[in-house]
């Protein structure tokens, strides 16, 4: 019985023997490749999530836009977030982008960017770059794009994501957007993506004759997205969405 014992032990230690080398060389054999598969799937993943997003948050939702659409399938969100929200990057909502900021959902970058009617010769400015998210896509579909951001690193983080993607029609400046960049005036499209109490009247004189500016308006968080068209002889204004974006800030006075 004793002798029985001591045998089944003795074997079982042999096979362990033989069957921990071949566990650990599967795993060191197996685990670069497995690390491959998964950083390649990566990339896909984004690419697969991208088109996903266009055709079940943005197409299916009546963005008809072809130029729109294929900028939103073309410009790789997830780089313009930092790591712990990447996985994030291509779904219905919007994202933290650092300092109490957010980048807006993607459903909302195409419906502005839709609604502002821009051609490829357009020139646009968009108030609040954030993470350059938004004016990427502009980058895409007009011809010049100038963006105001008043938090210098947020502008001076966007200036590098944008040039690392390779925008060369796409100017950020760190400053107060109310008061629009009147250099490069006027602009074929106005785009605000942080909501002023009323519009700054210095953006209407900004915008060209036919232009259009689409801009959320109101105070606090509830606001609506107003759809401002600049004809020969007037000023038509139009409340769209029910929204929510962060407060347009305004630099402390100097007294
Ligand atoms: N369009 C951005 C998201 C904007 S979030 C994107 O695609 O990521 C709104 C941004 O507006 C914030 O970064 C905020 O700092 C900026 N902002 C707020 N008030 C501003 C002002 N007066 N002038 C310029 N930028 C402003």
């Amino acid at each position: 019985m004793n002798f029985s014992w001591a045998l089944i032990a003795l074997l079982s230690c042999c096979l362990l023997l033989i069957a921990l080398p071949s566990c650990a060389g599967e795993r060191s054999l197996h685990t670069p490749e497995i690390l491959g598969e998964n950083s390649n799937s990566g990339r896909d993943q984004f690419e697969i999530e991208r088109q996903e997003m266009v055709e079940y948050q943005i197409r299916a939702r009546g963005i008809q836009d072809e130029r729109v659409l294929a900028a939103m399938s073309k410009v790789p969100r997830h780089e313009f977030v930092e790591s712990p929200w990447k996985d994030f990057a291509y779904s219905d909502r919007p994202l933290p982008i650092g300092h109490q900021q957010t980048i807006s959902q993607p459903y909302i970058v195409a419906y502005m960017s839709e609604t502002a009617e821009i051609s490829p010769e357009a020139k646009v400015l968009e108030i609040g770059t954030g993470c350059g998210y938004q004016a990427a896509i502009l980058g895409e579909i007009a011809k010049e794009v100038y963006s105001i951001e008043i938090i210098p690193e947020l502008a001076a983080r966007a200036r590098q994501t944008l040039s690392q993607l390779g925008y060369e029609n796409i100017e950020v400046k760190t400053g107060d957007g109310y008061q629009g960049w009147v250099e490069h005036a006027p602009y074929d499209a106005i785009i605000v993506t942080a909501a002023p109490e009323k519009i700054p009247q210095a953006l209407v004189d900004q915008l060209a004759t036919n232009g259009k500016m689409v801009i959320p308006v109101g105070g606090g968080w509830h606001q609506d997205i107003v759809v401002l068209t600049k004809t020969e002889d007037r000023i038509i204004k139009k409340k769209t969405l029910p929204v929510r974006f962060v407060p347009m800030r305004r630099k402390a006075l100097k007294w």
